[in-house]
């Protein structure tokens, strides 16, 4: 599949890692737009947000219960907003489930 984030996750493309475990990975983006900016996606392929269901979303809670530690390791030690695409409308850019954790600074209070 022609997927970067499953590359990322094969270790094809490198990235600056962040935290991994045997189901999810977090590294920073590569076009920060916080002083943090960090991405963690599930190892297994979902196109994004509208494919999670009953069957599949334990990944999405293993994901939140890191994201306090995730967040803090990479800097954002007072507070942060996580963020997911989905699709045209959501200006989805890479067709793999990803929740952006931004922070490091004062956000806009704009989100859209
Ligand atoms: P989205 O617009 O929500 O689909 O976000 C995709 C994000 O992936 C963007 O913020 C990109 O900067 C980021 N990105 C794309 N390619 C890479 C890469 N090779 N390493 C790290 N981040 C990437
Ligand atoms: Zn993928």
């Amino acid at each position: 599949m022609d997927c970067i984030f499953c590359k990322i996750i094969a270790g094809e493309i490198p990235s600056n890692k962040v935290y991994e475990d045997d189901q999810i990975l977090a590294f920073r983006d590569i076009n920060p737009q916080a002083p943090v900016h960090v991405l963690i996606i599930p190892k297994t392929h979902i196109a994004c947000a509208d494919e999670i269901t009953e069957a599949n979303s334990a990944i999405v809670a293993h994901i939140f219960s890191k994201i306090p530690m995730i967040a803090k390791e990479a800097g954002a030690n007072n507070g942060y907003r996580v963020i997911t695409n989905c699709g045209e409308d959501g200006a989805q850019t890479v067709k793999h489930l990803h929740f952006h954790i931004l922070g490091g600074k004062k956000l806009s209070e704009q989100m859209a």
